[in-house]
Parts: C-alpha cells; structure tokens; sequence
C-alpha cells in the first residue's frame, strides 16, 4: 500500500502557523513513505471561501517549500483539488446512500428544525433531529420540493477508532443524532465530501487537526455505510500561546505570511513548526529537511498541546541565518533593505541578527556616524596611522595596524580597542573590529553615503 495524504485548507484567510504544522507533518510523512501528498481546498463554504484566499494560502505553501504531487489533470501544471469542482461527485455518493438506504430526504423547513431544537432544549434532550422524515422515508420524493439529505445513525453506531497519536478513541451512538449530508441548495455538508473525497482520492491516512476529531464519528459511518475502508487517523493537538490558550492573534503573528514579513526563513519556519508536537529520536533541533523527513514518524507526535514560543524560533531562525553564506542571504535582505555594501555587511553582522529584518538596524552604523568622545591623542595617532596606511582591507592589514597602533600610543588590550572602537564606529559594542573597519573602508568607497575610517578620525580633530 502506498501512502497518500492530504491537507485540506478552507480558503478563508492566510495560511495559519497550525495549518501549516498540519501540512507540515503530512508533508513529512509522505516524503519519508516515499507516498504522495495533495491539497484539497474545501471551499464549499461560498460565504466565506474566496479565490484570492486561496492563492494566498497556496502562496504561503509554496514560501514554506511544500510541494504538492497532484490535482485535477485539467487544471493547470499545480492546481489543486478543489471542492466546488467536485459537486456531481457528492451528488451521486449522495444518491448511493440513499440507494443503499442509510440516506433519505429530510423535506423539514429550518423554521421547523428551529422549533424542534428549541423544544427539546426546553425538555432537556438533546437537540438531535426527531426522524420524522425517517419515519415516513420520504414522502413528495418525486414532487420536487426543497429538501435536505440526511444520514441515518444505525443501531450499531457506536465508533472506536485508534488515533495514531491519541490512541484509542470511542463515540457512542447516542451522541449523534441523524446529520445532513446534502443541503438544498445539493452542496456537501463537511463531513460527507471529506469521506468522499477522501476515498476518491484514496488517502490512507488522515492527518488533521484535534477540533476535526468529534468529527470523525460521523465519517466513520458514513464510511461503514458506503462499504468503504476507514483510513487511518492521526488527530494533531492544539497550538497554544504562552498563556496556554489557543494560539490566536492576540498572542502576535498567526499566519505564516506575517512570519515572512517580519523576516524569518522559510526553512527555520519548517524546523520550527516540525518541532511544535514532534521531537527527533536523536534529540536534535536544528535539521535539515532532509534529515526531518528520514526520522519523521507519527508515533514521536506528542498528543499534548504544544506552546508557540516566539523566542525559540528566534533562536532558531538565528541559527539558520548564521549558517547561510551572505551571498544566499544578500537577495532575501534586499526584500527589506539595499545598499551597495549589502553582501559584506551581512557577513560582517549575521551572527548577531536572528531576523532578516534586523540587518538593516545591525548594519546602521555603516552610513550613521555620531562622533563620540575619544581622547585627542589617541584620535591623532588613529589619523596619522591611516594617512601613512591607509585604512586596512583585510585580517593582515588590520593586525598590523594594531601592531603600530600600540608602539604609536603605549597602550594594548581594552584601553586601545575601546577608544578604536568608539573613534571609528561611534558605538560601545558592535561587530568585531577586524571586520567591520574593512567594511567601513570599502563601502565609503561604494557608497557616497558612508564616511571612511579617516573621515570618521578626521570628524575628532
Ligand atoms: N477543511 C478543514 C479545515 O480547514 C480540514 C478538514 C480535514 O482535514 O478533514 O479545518
């Protein structure tokens, strides 16, 4: 058997950072099975669904790196399967449950559903629909008149599933009463086109979200009820914020997109969200997606809830840009932020950002210069050094400056590398000096905008 998954976004909104864990996780599964991993946009919600949505979503799952390995042949090179152009196909799965008689047309008005929940509100039943069309299957079939589908919840509906990460799961049939499948206007409810597209689209194992699990009662039955083999299920906790309350925009940034914007890497994203619910047997946590895909397993998924921790993603997506060579990093900061200077001043100061939007503030003392105070003699020594040597343009150049830095002043350690610092870069703590007087010296050549080391000294005089 091969593996076949799916992710199955609702067009509404952004991709949200646990959707994209979600995708995440049957990404990974299929690539370590060797198995195929589609999207399904469920988008027969017309209220709410939007084409523009979409694209932003598929957006967001393209930043992050998920290719998908099929869709519908006609619909371009990497469309996706989308649920409202695949009506005909509810309908007829509609039309065998009825064949098969677990279905019937429910001709009940909503004024009249209205009423019979409010009824038995009052009474303290539960406000499961009373089975009055049931009963009298379906009479004015043929007349045409507006009516739903229903399923029938039989006497054996009672459901125990094993939940690859929650482990055994039972319902009762007494939590169900009988549900739509087929609403009058013929659009699916969600439960009946995820069975049926999830049988059509032969998917193994259905990896979703923990509020999708009470669901999966129903679709059980449905399943049962066509004859049809249940997938297997894996129901993936909750994200929560620091409060341990759903993640939500009042803890900050939801969706991925927002995350690009502020500057994090598509592939620290991955490694982040991987790690939200899952760990590697080698307990590491930075990893490539190589190496995620060849340990991934649902049985390392944590059931419990797991918290968004801004921080460690910072830390991570830190790592992540300390590793990459400024030439990669050049194009991705120039999104933010350009000068001519860029690619060195990267590799001058990526150790101390953790966001791409935060070279522009470690990079501005480049083209900012506020002279501080430096004792005059040392200030004089500095100019002299670099009108006989020019400012240094590498590791060797700068040592030797130092060299007859020192002989020229007497002084060594901090008390000579403080006041170089503040004389050339205005700041206490920056990037180390080796680097950035380099820097400083070619990019005044590149850029009018930015004073050379001497220019700086000369500003002291
Ligand atoms: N469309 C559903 C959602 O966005 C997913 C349903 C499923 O995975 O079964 O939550």
């Amino acid at each position: 058997m091969s593996v076949r998954v799916r992710f199955a976004p609702s067009p509404t909104g952004h991709l949200h950072v646990g959707g994209a864990r979600t995708a995440i996780f049957n990404w990974l599964f299929a690539r370590h099975h060797g198995g195929a991993f589609i999207i399904r946009v469920e988008d027969t919600d017309q209220a709410r669904s939007t084409r523009e949505s979409e694209q932003m979503v598929l957006d967001d799952l393209r930043w992050l790196g998920l290719e998908w390995d099929e869709g519908p042949d006609a619909g371009g090179p990497d469309a996706p399967y989308r649920q409202s152009e695949r009506v005909e196909i509810y309908r007829q799965a509609a039309e065998e449950l009825l064949a098969r008689g677990p279905a019937y047309r429910c001709y009940c008005s909503e004024e009249e559903l209205e009423a019979k929940r409010k009824e038995a509100e009052a009474a303290g039943r539960p406000p499961h629909y009373d089975l009055k069309c049931w009963r009298t299957k379906a009479p004015g079939a043929e007349s045409g008149a507006p009516h739903t589908i229903r399923f029938h919840v039989p006497d054996e509906g009672d459901v125990t599933i094993h939940d690859l990460i929650r482990g055994e799961v039972t319902w009762k049939k007494e939590s169900l009463g009988d549900f739509i499948v087929l609403r009058s206007d013929g659009l699916p409810t969600y439960n009946f086109s995820v069975v049926v597209d999830d049988h059509e689209m032969e998917i193994t194992h259905v990896i979703r979200a923990e509020e999708h699990l009470t669901n999966t009662h129903r679709q059980v039955l449905i399943y049962r009820a066509l004859g049809w083999t249940v997938p297997e299920f894996a129901h993936v906790s909750l994200i929560l914020g620091p409060d341990r309350s759903k993640l939500s925009k009042r803890h900050g940034a939801t969706s991925v997109s927002q995350y690009a914007e502020q500057g994090y890497l598509p592939e620290a994203m991955v490694n982040y969200l991987t790690l939200l619910g899952w760990s590697s047997p080698d307990g590491r946590e930075v990893f490539s997606r190589e190496e995620a895909i060849a340990r991934f397993s649902l049985d390392r998924v944590n059931p419990a809830p797991a918290v968004f921790d801004v921080q460690k993603l910072d830390w991570l997506n830190g790592q992540y840009i300390h590793r990459m060579p400024a030439s990669e990093l050049r194009p991705l900061v120039a999104r933010f932020f350009d000068v001519p200077w860029l690619e060195e001043a990267i590799d001058v100061v990526k150790t101390s950002v953790q966001r791409l939007t935060q070279v522009e503030e470690a990079v501005r003392f480049v083209r900012q210069y506020e002279p501080v105070q430096v004792e005059r003699s040392f200030a004089e020594a500095l100019a002299a050094e670099l009108r006989a040597h020019g400012a240094p343009r590498g590791e060797a150049g700068y040592k030797a400056m130092v060299e007859r830095l020192k002989s020229a002043t007497g002084l060594e350690g901090k008390a000579l590398f403080m006041p170089l610092r503040l004389a050339v870069t205005g700041m206490e703590h920056g990037p180390e000096l080796v680097r950035a007087i380099p820097l400083l010296q070619r990019a005044s050549e590149a850029d009018p905008g930015v004073l050379s080391p001497l220019q700086r000294v000369e500003r002291l005089l």
